[in-house]
């Protein structure tokens, strides 16, 4: 009887524990998961798509996808389409696709249990004890991520301990860094010693974690030493706060480099890092602008002083990449350069503007650039406005801001030239040393070079006014100047095409020829080409660049097997043909409506379409015959043959309107 009470007490124990770890688990939030399999369906089920890719990659909803530029190959229009309904990705250049977390696993090149692992912890799903990852197998990445952190730390307690810290303070304190901006940033000391760091945190990494994460070097004599020595440090965050790199500044006299960085590595990327982005990126969503400034410093000076969307590259010039991480956070892409007022400066602002200007134009659909668009409304989403801080008295920003409060330089930008303008003016001051003739003919030359890049004419002609008359040049010599210039660039950038406006076919017209164009791209059609061919045979189409994608279409029917094979041709076909190439999403973003029919309803849907657009051509034929037919006299003999063919016309609307 005893050992009956004592096995039901075992059996009650352990139910009430295990009922104890579900409650716990719950009140915890956690998810435990039965199987792997089961872990990585409960992920599959929090992971969003659009929030998942649209970390990497700047998306453009388009009917009822998003569109962009495919990572995965070297794209430079948006090929990737993104479908939330369907919770999956897909390039139609490379072919790249699959869901969610296939997307994460090949964006971040890593094992696929790693991410597993990762995200399970992310999203507080408890896994089998087999899989849980245990502190010897954790990846590589995140014990790098920790002697980072660790390093950081330690660095930061050496710039309160260490003995020779004090010239690392006197340095802070001139910039006017106090205490509490310390403590903030994590800045730091690496003490006058080989081993310092090297020796703290061996106890807990090994050797090859401690190189790959930057933070050690082999010696000369085969041992380790730290790689930074005697520098001011400045940790440097991941855009989700994690310690990836450090910057090194030096502070005794003729100690060289001033800045030493740390090199690229698994976690870490300069080209694709921005200095203070964690700190700064809900400001810049906020204030939906962002400063970019030249040095670390500077950003930290501008932070605390409350210019809080600011960030910098790091140690490096500004990439594509840090144009296509800011372009995520600001939606009207409200750029400010804020560098230096020294030469140098002026040149990494015009570097820096043209990086800006050909990444954003290189985003295609998704953004075109016009630098003479000053936004003046939230609804355009395709605006961007690039303004050059040069403060005033040759002031560097850091300066300013020191000297003037954070307040009064956010006053400041609001009004700070356009790039246009500060470009504008750098040429114009050299006007005091152009006196000749050849000169001064130089002078204008630079200034064509600026003013060929604004599309608007009104505003170009406005600038063309100010200029001649400040220079003393007759105006009609730039605009000729400036025309031929357009000329020859419009002849270099594409020579066949020759733009025609829509305007003499209506809009609703020209989107219904996109829609019947578009049933060729439709993914498992139930139709053939030469079926769809078949029933399209003579309609007509009125855009210029409509015509020219239909005759590609029938060309490549000719030979492509399917709908993808026919998409990839297009984008290779149109490689020197930016206006038809940029039509492609469209068409295949309206191909999304056609799918999944059956074959009767695909039928039906591309006989409306057709009846639309010859609807619509009856309708403006009529149109023009009336006001034909309205000019001329009754008794002239013409009277009656117009009269006959406007009867006709009215007849076929009418017929076609029954279909
Ligand atoms: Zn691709």
């Amino acid at each position: 009887m005893r050992q009956y009470v004592i096995i039901a007490l075992y059996f009650f124990l352990i139910c009430v524990n295990f009922t104890m770890k579900i409650v716990r688990d719950r009140m915890l939030g956690m998810v435990v998961a039965s199987s792997f399999e089961e872990a990585v369906s409960l992920i599959k089920d929090r992971l969003d798509i659009v929030d998942t890719v649209s970390q990497y990659v700047v998306l453009k909803k388009s009917g009822a996808n998003y569109w962009g530029i495919c990572p995965f190959h070297d794209d430079k229009h948006p090929s990737m389409s993104v479908s939330p309904s369907k919770g999956i990705y897909k390039c139609f250049s490379c072919g790249a696709g699959g869901d969610a977390l296939n997307f994460l696993v090949k964006i971040q090149n890593r094992e696929y249990k790693e991410v597993i692992l990762e995200l399970a912890e992310k999203f507080g799903i408890e896994l089998p004890k087999k899989f849980a990852p245990s502190d010897k197998t954790k990846s590589q990445k995140e014990q790098m991520l920790k002697a980072c952190q660790k390093a950081a730390e330690y660095y930061n307690m050496q710039l309160k301990t260490a003995p020779d810290s004090n010239k690392a303070m006197t340095y802070l304190k001139s910039r006017e860094i106090t205490d509490e901006i310390i403590s903030k940033y994590t800045l730091g000391w690496a003490p006058n010693k080989y081993d310092a760091l090297y020796n703290e945190l061996k106890k807990d990494f090994k050797d090859d974690i401690l190189e790959k994460a930057g933070l050690i070097l082999k010696s000369n004599k085969g041992g380790w030493i730290d790689r930074f020595r005697n520098r001011i440090i400045i940790p440097i965050q991941s855009e989700n706060g994690d310690y990836i790199a450090f910057g090194a500044r030096a502070v005794d006299e003729g100690q060289n480099p001033k800045y030493l960085n740390s090199a690229d590595s698994f976690v870490y990327n300069k080209s694709k890092t921005l200095f203070g982005l964690y700190t700064a990126k809900d400001a810049i969503k906020e204030c939906d602008s962002v400063v970019i400034m030249e040095g670390y410093f500077d950003v930290i000076t501008a932070q605390v002083n409350g210019v809080k969307n600011a960030v910098a590259s790091c140690g490096t010039a500004l990439t594509a990449d840090h144009v296509k991480i800011l372009s995520r956070y600001t939606k009207s892409r409200k750029i400010y350069l804020s560098f230096d007022t020294d030469s140098a400066g002026v040149n990494a602002t015009k570097r820096g503007s043209e990086v800006i200007k050909e990444t954003l134009s290189t985003l295609g659909a998704v953004k075109q650039f016009d630098e003479s668009h000053i936004s003046t409304s939230s609804d355009n989403k395709y605006a961007c406005e690039i303004r050059v801080v040069s403060p005033p008295q040759g002031k560097d920003p850091d300066e300013y801001i020191r000297s003037m409060g954070g307040k009064a330089f956010n006053e400041y930008i609001k009004s700070a030239p356009l790039l246009i303008d500060f470009l504008l003016n750098n040429v114009l001051a050299e006007r005091n040393n152009a006196k000749t003739p050849q000169e001064k003919s130089e002078l204008v030359l630079k200034v064509i070079d600026i003013l060929s890049d604004v599309n608007n004419k009104i505003i170009q002609t406005e600038y063309v006014k100010m200029v001649s008359s400040i220079l003393d040049v007759n105006e009609n010599a730039i605009l000729k100047e400036l025309k031929t210039r357009e000329n020859i660039h419009q002849l270099g950038n594409s020579p066949k095409v020759q733009k025609k406006s829509v305007t003499n076919s209506s809009q609703f017209e020209i989107k219904a020829q996109k829609n019947l164009l578009s049933v060729f791209l439709v993914p498992d059609s139930p139709l053939t080409f030469t079926q769809i061919n078949e029933m399209m045979a003579g309609v007509t189409f009125d855009d210029e660049i409509l015509i020219n994608v239909k005759s590609t279409i029938d060309k490549l029917t000719q030979t492509v097997n399917n709908v993808k094979e026919l998409i990839e041709h297009l984008y290779t076909e149109f490689v020197d043909n930016p206006d038809a190439q940029a039509i492609l999403p469209e068409l295949i973003a309206l191909s999304e409506v056609y799918k999944d029919l059956e074959e009767t309803d695909f039928k039906n849907v591309i006989k409306e379409t057709i009846a639309k657009i010859n609807r619509c051509k009856h309708e403006k034929e009529a149109k023009q015959i009336k006001s034909l037919y309205e000019g001329v006299n009754d008794d002239d003999p013409k009277a009656l043959e117009i009269q006959m063919q406007l009867r006709d016309k009215l007849k076929k609307l009418r017929q076609s309107e029954k279909i």
